[in-house]
């Protein structure tokens, strides 16, 4: 009982911390319910919870919730599991010389465990099963969210780093005749080009369009 407030207590804090910084108005209720029941309230934290910018969140309210839930206990059974084995590997050693005598006896400590594991397995199929279809009943396939959400949405957006100016590179300056020139029609940007040049298919310096060198006929 006491392991099971610590975990809850941790998770409500981290739930109270999370809604905070999403600045989600519900937080400190569900924080504060995380304490007593966080099967229930961890789900419709993450259902509602505002998104960042670059999150998810599909299907609606409901099918979220439902899902959750899914997850938590499923969670929530994989450390019972858990628990029960170390408990069952441990505890036993202790107990060996006193209880446990005959191979009989350890043989049905054994089934004891299996059993145990099998009885826990159906009770998080079964939850898990229906919780899902219900979910995947209520689910909203249409509804997708995309962060920013909610009040994240309001904050001021960060000012977008300007695009970096591109670097236009020197124009080589070679007086020597022939010149060759690229003419871009595109941009109607005119430079020089070395003389080995001319005739060859090139990228436009600046717009990159396809075009050929020539002699200049000025020149
Ligand atoms: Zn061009």
């Amino acid at each position: 009982m006491l392991y099971y407030f610590f975990v809850t207590v941790v998770l409500a804090v981290w739930v109270w911390v999370d809604g905070r910084r999403r600045r989600c108005s519900e937080a400190p209720g569900l924080a504060f319910l995380t304490v007593f029941l966080p099967i229930l309230s961890m789900p419709i934290h993450f259902a509602i919870r505002p998104l960042r910018a670059g999150e998810v969140r599909e299907g609606g309210y409901s099918w979220n919730v439902c899902k959750n839930i899914a997850l938590a206990w499923t969670a929530c059974v994989a450390l019972v599991a858990v628990w029960c084995l170390v408990s069952s590997l441990v505890a036993p050693a202790s107990r060996l010389d006193e209880t446990v005598t005959t191979d009989t006896q350890r043989l049905e400590g054994a089934v004891e465990v299996i059993v145990g594991l099998r009885v826990l397995f159906w009770l998080w199929l079964g939850p898990v099963i229906v919780i899902t279809v219900i979910g995947w009943l209520l689910k909203t396939p249409s509804i997708i969210e995309t962060g920013p959400t909610g009040a994240l949405a309001n904050q001021t957006p960060q000012p977008k780093p300007l695009p970096e100016k591109p670097t236009v590179p020197p124009v080589i300056q070679d007086h020597s005749p022939p010149s060759v020139i690229v003419d871009c029609p595109t941009c109607g940007s005119r430079y020089e080009v070395p003389p080995d040049m001319e005739g060859q298919p090139v990228n436009c310096r600046k717009c990159g369009e396809l075009l050929a060198a020539r002699r200049d006929a000025r020149a």
